[in-house]
């Protein structure tokens, strides 16, 4: 196989965590008063393999909210749920071209929310999730989490209550889609969930085991559990390379070239198929979202291992 070796990941992350280290800027969410107290100086940088090898650089073990990036994961569970054309259909594919909980984008495309990964198509795609009720919805969200990560995850009670608190925006994004047929069920619950979901915690360690199972066809590549049907594997990873760090996915495909997919609580996560996935924390975000130091990191370890899809 083309795989780096061990020490040459390791090394390329010691490589990139120097690089990150230096580098400046940016400012942690604040929108969401609990994440703009998170220690703006954390950093991490971790990389599972396909072989299920772990390769950490920083405080890889401290847990965080995963915010946005558990999108692309949920998004698993209800493409192998309702299939790929369903999901198109009912959500859609393409990039919104505008911020990540835009208004105006779903104003402009019929009451669509065009993907799955902003908001309106992440709080669509948890109100496919199946189940009675709250809870039985939540046990299955949590099962399908649960078995990318290969432990139990929980939630941040602070930032859920601190989100809760604060996400009237997400709300009216909910209802708004229900008005226009878009929302699969009760607005208020699944909200609800949805904010639950971006509280889980998480560590960048959990976070490259989590996007690994992607790198690996869809099979976790430590618990060797199929986690997602290999088929919605490649539609998910085009889906991170449109629209995975908000507006400035451009940027960020222009220099990484691989799907990846970021949170405002600082994660980063990139799959490299076939060989690995990368995920970095640092809670300072540009002014799109993305973790500031994160994108740097990665973007190091990927050029030092030559992993940009794109090149030949
Ligand atoms: N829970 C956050 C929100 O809905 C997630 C945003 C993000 O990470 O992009 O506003």
């Amino acid at each position: 196989d083309n795989i780096p070796s061990k020490e040459q990941i390791q090394t390329a992350l010691d490589n990139a965590y120097a690089f990150a280290k230096t580098v400046q800027g940016g400012k942690n969410a604040s929108y969401i008063p609990a994440l703009a107290q998170v220690p703006s100086d954390l950093l991490a940088i971790a990389a599972v393999t396909v072989n299920g090898d772990v390769l950490t650089a920083g405080s890889a073990d401290r847990p965080f909210a995963i915010e946005s990036i558990s999108k692309a994961f949920n998004l698993a569970y209800v493409m192998d749920l309702i299939g790929m054309k369903q999901l198109r259909t009912k959500i859609g594919a393409d990039p919104t071209g505008e911020p990540f909980n835009s208004v105006m984008a779903i104003e402009l495309h019929g009451g669509k929310p065009l993907n799955p990964l902003v908001n309106a198509g992440a709080m669509a795609t948890v109100s496919l999730v199946n189940g009675a009720d709250a809870d039985e919805i939540w046990a299955n969200m949590m099962n399908n989490f649960n078995s990318f990560a290969n432990t139990a995850l929980t939630v941040n009670q602070e930032i859920y209550k601190s989100e809760s608190a604060t996400n009237q925006h997400n709300r009216g994004i909910a209802w708004l889609l229900d008005s226009y047929g878009y929302f699969y069920n009760t607005p208020p619950m699944i909200v609800d969930l949805y904010t639950r979901m971006c509280s889980l915690n998480i560590t960048t360690a959990q976070l490259a085991l989590m996007g690994s199972c992607y790198a690996n066809g869809g099979v976790n590549p430590v618990s060797k559990k199929r986690v997602v049907k290999e088929e919605n594997v490649p539609p998910i990873l085009a889906e991170m390379c449109m629209s995975g760090l908000y507006d400035s996915t451009g940027d960020w495909m222009y220099k990484a070239g691989l799907p990846a997919k970021s949170g405002v609580g600082g994660g980063l996560v990139a799959v490299s198929p076939g060989k690995m996935a990368l995920a970095a924390f640092s809670p300072p975000l540009d002014p799109a979202g993305n973790t500031v130091r994160g994108q740097a990191a990665l973007q190091s370890i990927i050029k030092e291992l030559n992993l940009n899809l794109f090149r030949s």
